[in-house]
């Protein structure tokens, strides 16, 4: 989109140990010789990766996010993380609202809402996801979907600072499959649009963000239809190699 600078995101789920890092400082040291004039560059770690992934890249133009953040500062929540804490260990970024987390959680848009809220009251950027089950692609219920999404989480403070949405059709993350072209650029437009109903003009610079199987092989297809302003990328995030293949697609 003419005026918004690219966003190539990796989201490592739960994956990744100490040794896992050296894989990071490739990714680091392929963005510092030139990839980063084309794209901005983040990974989300595991929360218990975070500090050291921060210091592992600290010197390079990506930046480290977490994966998901509960809507509180602090209390009694045994096992969850606040974004205050995210922040605290070095993130700058993090993903709210992924499929992962509205199925085997249970979160709703409600609840992903209140947890951009909180990644901004932090200080973090937001990256929140949206996407149709392979049921509702099916029954022509895809857009209605993402429309209901993001009037359900999207706040209508707004800015393109805070916020960075992510489309990812649920049926393509970690399958292999990818929505056509046509359908990712149906998709990208009806996004923007109702951004646009949402939050007003701001909506013209807001990083729309298409995720869900994208690796070197179909990156150049998948990134160059209108309104796609980047990449959110699972497995293919996980090798330095592949994700750095995905960000040269810019
Ligand atoms: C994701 O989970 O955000 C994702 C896009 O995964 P994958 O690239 O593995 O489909």
């Amino acid at each position: 989109t003419p005026g918004i600078r690219p966003l190539v995101a990796g989201n490592w789920k739960m994956n990744g140990v100490s040794s896992s890092l050296d894989e990071l400082s490739r990714i680091g040291q392929g963005f510092m010789h030139g990839l980063d004039a084309q794209t901005d560059a983040l990974i989300c770690v595991p929360a218990t990766l975070l500090s050291r992934a921060c210091e592992r890249i600290k010197d390079t133009p990506v930046k480290v996010g977490g994966q998901d953040c509960h809507a509180s500062e602090t209390g009694a929540h045994t096992g969850d993380i606040s974004a205050e804490m995210l922040r605290d260990a070095g993130a700058k970024f993090v993903i709210v609202g992924h499929s992962e987390r509205r199925s085997d959680h249970g979160e709703t848009n409600a609840n992903v809402k209140a947890k951009t809220e909180a990644a901004w009251r932090a200080g973090l950027q937001a990256v929140l996801c949206i996407g149709e089950t392979h049921e509702q692609r099916v029954n022509g219920e895809a857009l209605r979907v993402l429309s209901e999404q993001l009037t359900g989480s999207v706040p209508s403070s707004s800015t393109a600072q805070g916020l960075i949405i992510a489309y990812e059709p649920v049926w393509a993350i970690g399958t292999g499959l990818t929505p056509t072209v046509r359908d990712v650029e149906q998709a990208h437009a009806h996004i923007r649009q109702e951004l646009t109903r949402l939050v007003g003009e701001e909506a013209a610079k807001i990083r729309i963000l298409y995720g869900g199987s994208v690796k070197p092989s179909n990156a150049r297809d998948l990134l160059g239809v209108a309104n796609v302003d980047g990449a959110l990328v699972g497995g293919a995030s996980l090798k330095a190699a592949d994700f750095l293949a995905v960000a040269e697609a810019y």
